[in-house]
């Protein structure tokens, strides 16, 4: 039967090899990297068997002056490194599908921590990869220097043919590598690598013959461009040179793969910016050559791929973030499933497995990262043991997935939640200034739980521990979330915060009760919360001053790579942002804060405080029933998500899938519950 979608599935040829359909992971970082292979490697299978025709790896370094730590990226540094590769390679080989790996020598985005050799840069230039931050400069590589690059960049492109890859990367994007930063107005070379475009360009091109010349007989060689910095006339510009660089290469590479940098921009969250995002920027690119060309805008509609094929955007659909959220993607597309697939939301969690140095973690896929070391497939969950029921309390992200991960093995289960809506947090979250994706948690979620027949959801049946016992029910998963304190406890202030003022909560916000006049949030959480209820409050026509003890606004958002644009929004709302402060006490109309570091006092005015600082878990309930666990009437009691330890999303959901795979084991809490690579 044909489709509107069989031309995502069509194959398409890419220099010498051959995608078997449009769907393409482009590079993406994870944390495992060099240091955790075998995870690495069982993740990118998974895309391969979802269905995604081309899965490739992270930005891999090819000679240790280009070492990147204290990230963990990719290595191919020498013939040592490519068995771990092999891993990968095999694991996408399996399914069909081809193996692409990124090449990159970053210049002074290399910090060098672990090689301390010196990187060579376009000139002698601060570094600026590891914290941002390291002392240190690079050393202007001469002419001889990039020819020896190019030498390492050829022998690692032997070397990835050797392990067995399909699809060989020349890397010019995301602000990092030297060929990007050779090309830029940061040049001021006045030998042939400066000057003109033309011998910016020189060095880039240089690679991509090299490449072809080394490995272009079997392997494709792909070029990863960024057609505009988003730095106006201080940067390429997709109508400038961005598009002139393109014209200048436009047949030479087998295939352009092309975004928006720095990476920021590449992965914006959805609370900045939509589906297809890219579009106006990449979309000359087909215009310019003959070669496909791939994109990427967290594509996750069916239709949006093909409106984008069909209008020449694109060739190939490539994504990061859609393919972590839902590996099977492609496949569920194909199969018409349509509606099983789970859509990103555009958090960038998955983004700090790089920036904190840790495997990969996804808020909708809770399977993401765990494919290796806890055998998790993301489609695939032992059936039942026998035939129990199971009562979860609360459908928040942990109750919901517990409740839709024990219903796909088969177990009966009774969801109820006190409100009328299902979602918890999420379902108040969601609806805060430009975060409705985040609803999508839900919403697969429910929409699974309804075609599964053994999973019955009671709405407004609030339960108490008398409740519970009385529904006979052996097995009970309590989900029942956390309520944010009212009193100031938290990171930062040890005892309550005394005073007069009007204190208001996230959770009286979330459900409607706003303050007005001047109004004080103060942060001591330093996630989203404290800079999205800001907004929500200075839109709302209150005069806000965001306090936070940290030396910076919304610090952990700069790990998802949103700091930057919660700073602009919030001060184009002319929210008064005072960082390194913590909130001393209060009165009906002022608030007195001290200085974090000199303990100085000022007293700001304020008509209502907002308390962002810690959360009590909602656990009463697990505490009344214990005594039923002890005695026999219960067989099983467990507490789980911001119940049991108040955190992020992802972190319910995690632990909503993780007590659905448990159920029914005997853990041992003695015995570490992953394999570990050492
Ligand atoms: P989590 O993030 O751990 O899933 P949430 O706070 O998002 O937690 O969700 C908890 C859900 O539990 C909310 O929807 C809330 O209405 C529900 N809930 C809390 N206490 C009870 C209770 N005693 N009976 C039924 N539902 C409850
Ligand atoms: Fe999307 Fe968030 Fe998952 Fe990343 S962590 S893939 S942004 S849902």
């Amino acid at each position: 039967m044909t489709s509107r979608y069989d031309i995502l599935f069509q194959p398409i040829k890419i220099g010498p090899v051959t995608a078997p359909n449009r769907f393409y992971q482009v590079p993406h970082c994870n944390g495992f990297g060099w240091r955790m292979p075998q995870g690495m490697a069982a993740m990118r299978g998974m895309k391969a068997e979802g269905g995604w025709g081309v899965v490739c790896t992270e930005e891999t370094e090819i000679h240790h002056t280009t070492d990147l730590s204290p990230y963990f990226e990719g290595r191919m540094w020498d013939d040592a490194d490519i068995p771990a590769w092999q891993l990968m390679t095999e694991a996408v080989h399996k399914h069909g599908a081809l193996a692409g790996i990124e090449l990159t020598y970053n210049g002074h985005d290399a910090a060098n921590l672990y090689s301390r050799a010196a990187a060579f840069g376009v000139r002698s230039m601060g570094i600026a990869g590891g914290g941002g931050y390291e002392p240190g400069q690079t050393r202007a590589a001469s002419k001889d220097d990039l020819k020896q690059i190019r030498k390492w960049h050829r022998n690692a492109a032997i070397r990835a043919k050797n392990a067995g890859f399909d699809i060989i990367y020349c890397y010019a994007a995301h602000n990092m590598t030297l060929a990007f930063h050779l090309m830029s107005k940061e040049n001021d070379r006045t030998d042939e690598y400066g000057g003109s475009l033309e011998n910016r360009v020189r060095f880039f091109r240089e690679l991509i013959e090299d490449t072809k010349d080394a490995v272009g007989d079997t392997c494709a060689v792909a070029v990863r461009f960024a057609v505009d910095e988003l730095l106006g006339a201080d940067g390429i510009q997709h109508d400038g040179e961005g598009r002139e660089i393109v014209s200048m290469l436009a047949e030479l590479p087998d295939l352009w793969d092309v975004n928006i940098s720095n990476w920021a921009n590449d992965s914006i969250t959805s609370r900045f910016g939509k589906e297809g995002h890219q579009e106006k920027y990449i979309s000359f690119v087909k215009q310019l050559t003959t070669k496909p060309v791939v994109g990427v805008g967290r594509y996750t509609s069916p239709d949006s791929m093909v409106s984008a094929i069909e209008r020449g955007i694109m060739d190939i659909i490539g994504a990061a973030r859609p393919s972590i959220a839902d590996p099977f993607l492609p496949n569920k597309i194909k199969e018409g499933r349509h509606e099983d697939i789970r859509e990103c939301i555009g958090c960038n969690l998955c983004v700090t497995g790089d920036t904190r140095f840790v495997p990969i973690r996804c808020t909708q896929n809770p399977t993401m990262g765990e494919e290796w070391r806890r055998e998790w497939h993301p489609e695939i969950i032992a059936p039942k043991k026998k035939d129990d029921e199971i009562l979860i309390v609360g459908a928040g992200p942990a109750g919901l997935e517990a409740a839709r991960a024990l219903g796909q093995r088969g177990y009966k289960v009774i969801l109820t939640d006190a409100k009328r809506e299902a979602g918890g947090r999420v379902l108040l979250e969601s609806a805060l200034p430009n975060l409705i994706e985040w609803r999508r948690v839900i919403d697969w979620r429910l929409t699974q739980i309804e075609k599964l027949k053994n999973i019955y959801f009671y709405r407004s049946s609030a339960m108490s521990a008398q409740d519970v016992l009385e529904s006979g029910e052996p097995h009970v998963i309590i989900a029942t979330g956390a309520k944010w304190r009212r009193d100031g406890v938290g990171r930062s202030n040890s005892h309550p915060i005394t005073g007069s003022a009007k204190i208001f909560t996230p959770d009286d916000l979330m459900n409607g009760d706003l303050p007005s006049g001047n109004v004080v949030i103060y942060d001591d959480d330093h996630y989203y919360m404290g800079g999205v209820l800001a907004e929500l409050l200075a839109t709302n026509g209150c005069k806000v001053t965001l306090v936070t003890p940290a030396p910076t606004i919304s610090a952990w958002t700069e790990f998802t790579l949103e700091q930057n644009r919660i700073y602009k929004r919030l001060l184009d709302l002319n929210v008064a942002l005072l960082p390194h402060h913590l909130l001393a006490s209060h009165t009906p109309t002022t608030a007195t804060v001290t200085h974090a570091i000199t303990s100085a006092e000022t007293t700001l005015p304020c008509d209502a405080v907002v308390m962002v600082t810690d959360r009590t878990p909602n656990d009463s309930l697990y505490h009344e029933l214990k005594p039923a666990l002890a005695d026999g009437r219960l067989k099983s009691l467990r507490v789980i998500g911001d119940a049991e330890a108040p955190n992020i999303i992802a972190q319910a959901v995690f632990a909503g899938h993780l007590a659905a795979r448990e159920f029914g084991e005997v853990i041992d809490p003695d015995i570490t519950p992953f394999k570990v690579e050492r």
